[in-house]
């Protein structure tokens, strides 16, 4: 029952972040370091310039709801996309830059884009083979200009336009819509099993508590002193939701554009003043690898102190190498479809030496909000004795109901979402232990996907084009362990004919058969032949014994 005399009903929306940013912050600064210089702006112009980008897409007829699409790195003007969409009510749809340009078109489609904003490097490498969606109604190319001999033409029917040119003549005041806290704020597609990929539409109360959630001392921490990078991709679950958390806490902004190598890091950490940066383990491995050869380069890093890592494990080795240099690692867990955050580790106060140090590695405690239980084949919850695995679920005001564009009333796919306790949980597909302290620990994946370099590549989708193959009988992909990239693509593949030429033929030609499928980065490094592929007792491909025998490097 409701009763009179309550609280203010104010809305969470990304408002909130904007109108902090320019009443608190605004001589705060993102800086971006693109491949040929360093730009820095304050965030005061930033949102001047977020009011001109909002008045160009009121004029080209972007409304409440129309989706519009980003291919771009991590820069100030993707921040600027950032504010401006989602606090107009349209929503912000970033796509996975690294994708070929037959998927990319098909995300487009799927999502109903209207308009492309897209940085001319991308372009270059896909504006000639895209074939864009009716529906795309504009392309803005990110840069200050174009080279008319390097760069692409527009798509015939298209028009496109610079995004300089495009803010430029716009006023920087723009009438802020009143939004629902329940209307979309974002879009971001990750990979499904079968390698069609899934819609996850994030709202602006899902993204206004993650981002609050962010600011949780026994978490990210994030508060206005710091100077935060986030080297995870902007395309990438909201770059993990560390821009708006920084943009809320007042905290300055260093954006790497597409560089994340060592040397461009270490740069930029020394040009910001980082405080503070996240990415996935195979850019702090490469970078933690650099200072040992470079040990001049480690004073130019001395600002840096926390580093919240996630999207894959990370050892004790990871975390002690930081520890000499100073900076404190945070393990974290999550996932697109909760926005991405879950977990963080933090030591608890009643944990004594030795359990301090063997739960340093766990992915960590439910942040405030986020509900976790691990459950049995059965859907029965297995209890909190830090042995028994089962599958990890979980509920969260920022955690997905159903994935996009099914009809509003569907009931949620059995396949990921269960309904218990009168609450909707995401079955994460991740096998983890729960101790009797929460700590969550991930000992292993029931979906059948790859991580390799944190990003995702379906091993359905590589075996359905392998057994396309005329020599081939039988296909497995698995993701074995990789000292760079963490996993990496290898197939197991039983041919037709067990003689050396049509193996030796296909060790040298799969590569280039497969390249018109995906990308590079997608293609298994090796073949391993078999006589036959293990199966489990209902005739399916045993991964688990594949990955046993094969899965390390
Ligand atoms: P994504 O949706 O691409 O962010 O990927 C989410 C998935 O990455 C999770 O379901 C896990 O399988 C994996 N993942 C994320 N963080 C970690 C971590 N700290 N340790 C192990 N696996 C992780």
């Amino acid at each position: 029952m409701m009763l009179a005399g309550l609280m203010q009903q104010v809305p969470l929306t990304l408002n909130l972040v904007r109108e902090r940013v320019g009443d608190l912050y605004p001589n705060k600064t993102v800086t971006t370091r693109f491949h040929d210089r360093i730009h820095v702006i304050g965030y005061a112009a930033m949102l001047d310039r977020a009011g001109q980008l909002a008045n160009y897409l009121a004029g080209i007829g972007v409304g409440r709801g129309m989706r519009v699409a980003t291919l771009a790195w991590n820069s100030h003007r993707h921040l600027e996309l950032y504010l401006a969409v989602p606090c107009m009510g349209a929503v912000l749809h970033t796509i996975n830059a690294r994708l070929l340009a037959p998927d990319i078109a098909r995300l487009l489609a799927h999502a109903g884009d209207q308009v492309l904003f897209v940085d001319r490097s991308i372009w270059r490498t896909i504006g000639r083979e895209i074939v864009l969606p009716s529906a795309v109604r504009h392309v803005v190319i990110m840069e200050d200009e174009v080279d008319p001999s390097i760069d692409p033409p527009a798509p015939v029917g298209t028009p496109a336009t610079l995004y300089e040119a495009a803010i430029a003549g716009h006023g920087s005041a723009f009438a802020w819509p009143d939004l629902d806290e329940n209307e979309a704020s974002g879009l971001c597609y990750t990979s499904g099993t079968t390698g069609d990929p899934k819609g996850v539409l994030y709202s602006h109360r899902s993204t206004t508590l993650h981002t609050l959630a962010c600011l949780f001392a026994d978490g990210i921490a994030m508060r206005e002193r710091d100077v935060c990078l986030p080297a995870v991709p902007m395309f990438h679950a909201n770059a993990w939701g560390f821009p708006y958390a920084a943009l809320m806490a007042g905290a300055a902004l260093a954006l790497p554009c597409r560089q994340i190598d060592p040397v461009a890091l270490v740069e930029l950490v020394e040009v910001a003043q980082v405080t503070v940066a996240t990415a996935v383990p195979t850019v702090w491995l490469g970078f933690l690898d650099h200072l040992g050869k470079h040990p001049q380069a480690v004073a130019r890093i001395a600002s840096l102190r926390r580093l919240p890592v996630g999207g894959a494990a990370i050892g004790q080795s990871f975390i002690d190498g930081f520890a000499r240099l100073g900076i404190e690692v945070m393990h974290c867990w999550g996932m697109t479809e909760i926005s991405p955050l879950g977990l963080t580790n933090v030591a608890r106060s009643d944990l004594d030496t030795e359990e301090t140090r063997s739960t340093r590695t766990a992915q960590g405690l439910p942040i405030p909000g986020c509900r976790f239980r691990n459950v049995d084949a059965e859907g029965v919850p297995c209890g909190r004795d830090g042995t028994t695995p089962g599958e990890l679920r979980i509920s969260s005001p920022w955690a997905a109901a159903s994935y996009f564009a099914g009809p509003a009333d569907q009931a949620p796919s059995a396949d990921s979402f269960a309904v218990e306790d009168g609450r909707t949980w995401l079955k994460t597909g991740d096998i983890a232990t729960i101790d009797r302290l929460g700590y969550v620990r991930i000992v292993d994946r029931a979906k059948d996907l790859i991580k390799s370099g944190g990003e995702w590549i379906s091993s359905q989708a590589l075996e359905l084009q392998i057994m396309n193959h005329p020599d081939v009988r039988e296909a497995a992909a698995i993701g074995r362990t990789d000292p760079k990239w963490q996993e990496r693509p290898v197939i197991c593949v039983v041919l037709r004919s067990d003689a050396a030429e049509p193996r030796e033929r296909f060790a040298r030609e799969y590569r280039d058969y497969l390249a018109s499928f995906f990308p590079k980065w997608q293609i298994p490094d090796e073949v391993i032949f078999c006589a036959e592929l293990p199966k489990g007792k209902t005739g399916k491909i045993d991964k688990i014994a594949l990955r046993r025998t094969f899965g390390s490097s």
